[in-house]
């Protein structure tokens, strides 16, 4: 990467942001298409949030990514705000457009880009997802804005916060929306009729790879299993998924089509996917060693 007295910075903003793969997603991207940005990971504590984002608009980013935990505590900052993070109620990416910074949720609009490149068609569907935390909350929205018949499992602690989403869902977009404990027989029952899976929980996730929440006999040929997790890549449930002859869509697709989403609207470019994931799938690899 040539740093020039031109350069224009990007970055994350989170807290921890040590593991993230956008740094290397993004910056072989600006350098395939001969962008002088550069793209860093910066840590920031909740309460130098307001600062970081005054700061990053002060040194004319192109725009920035927002993680874990600002998500939310972002837009109070924020000079505009998509209509999709609005409804959402978080943002991943922000674009500073000469000054004003505008919000979007592309983990939203990646998730289902990741299905419609799969040729799996949302609309009109059965859909399990399995979660309420932060992810779950944007899939469980934009897969309502498809007219999707949705059934969420969430474990019992968090069950307010699972039908808290889906009375929002339910208030906007009048869809039918099921909520239940993620017990064996909810899920057996759920899954009978499910023609896709969605697994938006981190369970699966390294070092506990070897979890899944869904037992392998429930999965059945013809099922869309998608599993957000992206490290490791092959999470169990798509193992299990695969061998059952199902479907299945990787977290890693979800995750390089939200940064390619990003990188579009930051640089109104057609954003280089394929290499976007190839470098992210070999930074996943050598973390996984
Ligand atoms: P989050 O807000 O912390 O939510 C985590 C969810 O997992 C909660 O619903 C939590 O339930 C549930 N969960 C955790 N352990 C569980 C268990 N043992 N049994 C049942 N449910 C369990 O996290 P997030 O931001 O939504 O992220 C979730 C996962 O998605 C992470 O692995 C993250 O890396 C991944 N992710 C991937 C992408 C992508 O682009 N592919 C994007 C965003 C996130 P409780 O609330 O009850 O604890």
């Amino acid at each position: 990467m040539n740093i020039s007295g031109k350069t224009r910075i990007c970055g994350l903003i989170g807290d921890p942001v040590e593991h993230t793969m956008s740094p290397v997603m993004h910056n072989a991207a600006f350098a395939k298409l001969g962008l002088d940005y550069a793209y860093l990971p910066f840590r920031v504590r909740p309460e130098e949030l307001p600062q970081a984002v005054k700061g990053l608009k002060a040194l004319n980013a192109i725009g920035f990514n927002v993680t874990i935990p600002h998500k939310v505590a972002v837009i109070p900052r924020l000079d505009e705000l998509d209509p999709l993070a609005e409804k959402i109620g978080a943002v991943n990416t922000v674009v500073n457009d000469n000054g004003a910074l505008k919000g979007y949720n592309t983990d939203a609009s990646g998730f289902l880009q990741a299905l419609l490149e799969r040729e799996v068609e949302p609309a009109g569907k059965n859909i399990v997802l399995l979660g309420a935390g932060g992810a779950a909350r944007a899939i469980a929205y934009i897969l309502s804005e498809q007219d999707v018949n949705l059934t969420i499992l969430n474990r019992r602690e968090e069950l307010d916060w699972a039908e808290a989403i889906a009375a929002n869902i339910r208030k906007d977009l009048g869809n039918v929306i099921e909520v239940f404990e993620l017990l064996p027989d909810y899920l057996e029952k759920a899954l009978e009729h499910a023609d896709i899976l969605a697994n938006a929980t981190s369970v699966g996730m390294s070092p506990d790879s070897g979890k899944s929440l869904v037992p392998a006999q429930l999965i059945r040929p013809g099922l869309v299993a998608v599993d957000i997790v992206y490290n490791p890549v092959r999470t169990k449930l798509l193992q299990d998924a695969a061998a059952a002859g199902a479907v299945i869509v990787e977290g890693l697709d979800m995750l390089v089509w939200q940064g390619a989403l990003a990188f579009e609207k930051w640089t109104g470019e057609k954003p280089p996917f394929d290499l976007m994931k190839e470098v992210t799938l070999r930074e996943l690899e050598k973390n996984e060693k």
